[in-house]
């Protein structure tokens, strides 16, 4: 009987700390509720963090490689992009669930708070490097007003290099050629990480979804050798490539335009 009145006890208490934690009760708009799996995949999957673990243990792999036999006169670099590929903005996403609200909303609140969480095996391996004198470039399309708050996000984690001189923030476009072009001036890139295509390489830049697919069989020897990718399943140049060419679009008319883009059988 005793343990029937604690077992009760519990469940109420159970149920009352979750109806007054967190999200409970938040009811999703449909509008955003399609970013809701891919977040949580971000978030909440040990997956993720084994593939961020795998994609830094395979540059570490390539950089031992490298330095092994380096034929190079120039130092050498990595280049690493910054969002979803050593920091991690799934709150950012999870916020904008929850709020029913679109980037930029609250972006500047998050950069601000400066507190992203690292990718898994991102400061190990850039230290690593550091400790063989190999260079991280920090090449993102985070507007340089938010270059100082990154800054200090970044330094915060532990990840080296954290200085004006390697930080290649976006200022007038967002095409990362002519910064890997100026970092090029001075050394020899290595290797590149990234969550997106072109976070690697122009020809990427702003191509259709059959374009993209072909530039990536093309280009398959790179990827694990020179070209390093990160999984980001919530947004980037791929959700992009798939709306390219439509007309302006409500989110219920581009979440029906997405759908009918899905290959069934
Ligand atoms: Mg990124």
């Amino acid at each position: 009987m005793r343990i029937i009145k604690l077992t009760t006890l519990i469940i109420i208490v159970s149920i009352i700390i979750t109806s007054c934690s967190g999200n409970a009760g938040k009811k999703l708009n449909a509008d955003n509720e399609s970013l809701l799996l891919s977040t949580l995949y971000q978030q909440k999957s040990a997956e993720v963090v084994a593939l961020s673990y795998q994609a830094y243990n395979i540059a570490e792999l390539r950089l031992n490689q490298i330095l092994e036999h380096n034929p190079y006169d120039k130092p050498l670099a990595i280049i690493v992009d910054v969002d979803e590929t050593v920091l991690d903005n799934s709150p950012f996403e999870a916020k904008s669930i929850l709020e029913n609200t679109d980037y930029p909303t609250y972006w500047k609140e998050w950069c601000e708070l400066a507190s992203a969480k690292a990718l898994p095996g991102a400061v190990e391996f850039l230290n690593y490097a550091a400790t063989k004198g190999v260079e991280a470039f920090y090449i993102t399309n985070r507007k340089v007003e938010f270059q100082a708050v990154t800054m200090k996000n970044l330094e915060k984690k532990g990840f080296p290099n954290v200085d004006n001189a390697h930080m290649l923030f976006r200022t007038i476009e967002s095409n990362k050629e002519p910064r890997r072009q100026k970092v090029l001036q001075s050394h020899e890139i290595v290797i590149l990480m990234g969550d997106n295509l072109n976070d690697f390489t122009d020809l990427f830049e702003a191509n259709s979804e059959p374009e993209r697919l072909q530039n990536v069989n093309d280009l398959k020897a790179e990827f694990g050798k020179k070209f390093i990718i990160l999984p980001n399943a919530t947004y980037g140049a791929w959700l992009d490539a798939l709306t390219k060419g439509q007309p302006e679009m409500s989110k219920k008319e581009k979440l029906d335009f997405l759908t009918k883009q899905l290959e069934s059988f």
